[in-house]
């Protein structure tokens, strides 16, 4: 039995972090998305609050193994952060990212860390799409679908803007 764990900030949820969802479902049996700076929420860098991206992330995967969603407030310590998030989360063998600090700090704990290819990354990018609201272009093929669906559905686009004009 292997347990993945993701850390993603999901601001917002995109196809790039899709992708490696289904690819660490496609190697393991269970797997836990951790939710980032789930403190966060309204602010330039973190618009959507940790339920918002909760509700973005269920409404768009769909694999076959069991998964559980758990926000993971920051620390801003690097030093504690791998026991930091041991503590919050259920016991895991394995951590999926692209982040080369992540890396470094989970595999300096001993846990096993893999990568995937970066997908698409000028455009799967949560700071390209926050742009792209704000400045009016088209974001929403960037987005698994019912990531879109939330978002209108929140007035995501609006608050996003907003919060860039102050
Ligand atoms: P931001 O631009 O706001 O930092 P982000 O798109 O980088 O957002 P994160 O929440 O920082 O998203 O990333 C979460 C995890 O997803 C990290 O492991 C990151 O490396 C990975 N990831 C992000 N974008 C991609 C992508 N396009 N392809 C593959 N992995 C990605
Ligand atoms: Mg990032």
């Amino acid at each position: 039995m292997k347990t993945a764990l993701i850390i993603g900030r999901f601001q917002p949820f995109h196809l790039g972090h899709l992708k490696l969802i289904e690819i660490a479902a496609n190697n393991v049996d269970k797997l836990i998305i951790g939710i980032g700076s789930s403190q966060e929420g309204n602010t330039k860098e973190n618009p959507f609050t940790a339920n918002e991206r909760e509700k973005m992330i269920k409404n768009s995967v769909n694999i076959k193994i069991p998964y559980e969603i758990i926000p993971i407030p920051d620390v801003n310590n690097d030093k504690i952060w791998v026991s930091h998030v041991k503590k919050l989360l259920p016991e895991f063998n394995v951590v999926y990212t692209n982040g080369k600090l992540e890396r470094n700090l989970f595999s300096d704990a001993g846990i096993e860390v893999r990568s995937t290819e970066i997908f698409n990354r000028d455009m799967y990018s949560g700071t390209e799409i926050r742009r792209r609201m704000v400045s009016g272009e088209n974001w929403e093929y960037l987005v698994p679908k019912g990531t879109a669906e939330t978002i209108k559905r929140i007035g995501g686009v609006e608050r996003v803007k907003g919060l860039y004009s102050v």
